[in-house]
């Protein structure tokens, strides 16, 4: 029997100050959550799907309730899970209005053939499953995708492409996707992720969160990851399953996550600074490291009574 693990996190980015405490609250809530489930003989798939969906809810991540707007200001959210004992996996993309795209994800991959469903497919499969809505357009959101989208308009002058402006504005593209990685009792591993997207993204862009291997990876043999930041680069890095492969052959978690980080600033070196990852491996040692100014992430083993929350894990410039 292995001592149960969670680690969650809600996001790489730069958070505004008057954010962070909402952050670190909802961070902790939802290791807490994911934690007992594990404490009380639930699997690990169990506690990483809880534990987002309690962080979707929050209103205080960009996930969920409170999820960034595209630049036509319409929801399009998006997640996955994959469960590291059979390398299931389910996604969900497209979703306008689904109180917990997660959730989805889950009957995605347990209920149907498939592992990505994406648009009018999955609300239908949303109405067949009676999932509850919930409209996910915050004040809060409104308020930043004004403020997004008139930099972005008085950038006609000087910036005139989106990645310049996250460059030169960082403040105003708070990630704050959410994600959790579980080891449980029997030693099985999982991982879940759950985003709005990149603020002012391109109706029909699909970021790194739903795709397996990118956003999202479970394997037993090594463990689990999720990433967060500026979806193309996970892509191109094929960025969870990579940190997975590292675990595989002989890193530690800390390390795997700090490689992989490494990877990213060699690769894209003068994108702007953007991911984090978070990482369990099947013996439930953790890893957490970023190149953002922030992870807002929290963990928890039998060890502490309390969930741990900071806003910086290892940082990698
Ligand atoms: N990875 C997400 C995306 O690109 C954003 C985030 O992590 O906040 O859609």
């Amino acid at each position: 029997m292995l001592k149960p693990v969670m680690v969650v996190h809600g996001g790489a980015g730069n958070w505004h100050p008057e954010r962070v405490n909402p952050g670190l609250e909802g961070v902790k809530k939802a290791a807490k959550l994911g934690f007992d489930i594990l404490l009380h003989g639930g699997s690990a798939l169990d506690a990483v799907v809880e534990a987002v969906a309690s962080m979707e809810d929050d209103g205080s991540f960009n996930a969920g309730y409170g999820s960034s707007l595209t630049i036509e200001k319409g929801i399009e959210m998006e997640a996955s899970v994959m469960d590291g004992k059979t390398l299931k996996a389910g996604a969900v993309g497209l979703l306008k209005d689904i109180k917990n795209p997660v959730k989805l994800a889950r009957i995605v991959m347990e209920e149907t053939d498939h592992i990505f469903v994406v648009g009018e497919g999955a609300e239908k499969l949303a109405k067949m499953f009676n999932f509850e809505r919930r409209n996910p357009i915050t004040e809060l959101r409104l308020k930043y995708y004004e403020q997004q989208k008139q930099t972005l308009i008085d950038g006609k002058f000087g910036l005139p492409k989106l990645a310049n402006l996250i460059k030169t504005h960082p403040e105003l593209f708070d990630l704050e996707t959410v994600g959790a990685v579980a080891l449980d009792k029997d030693g099985n591993v999982a991982a879940a992720t759950s985003t709005g997207g990149f603020p002012l993204k391109l109706p029909g862009r699909i970021g790194d969160s739903p795709l397996i291997g990118c956003g999202t990876y479970a394997d037993n043999r090594s463990g689990a990851c999720s990433a967060t930041g500026v979806g193309e680069i996970a892509i191109r890095l094929v960025l969870a399953k990579t940190v997975c492969n590292y675990m595989e052959h002989g890193k530690s978690a800390q390390e795997a996550v700090e490689n992989a980080i490494k990877l990213v600033n060699e690769r894209t070196a003068g994108t702007y600074n953007s991911m984090g990852l978070i990482a369990v491996n099947s013996r439930g040692e953790i890893g957490a490291a970023h190149n953002s100014a922030h992870l807002c992430w929290a963990y928890i083993t039998p060890e502490l009574q309390e969930p741990v929350a900071s806003m910086t894990a290892k940082i990698l410039k």
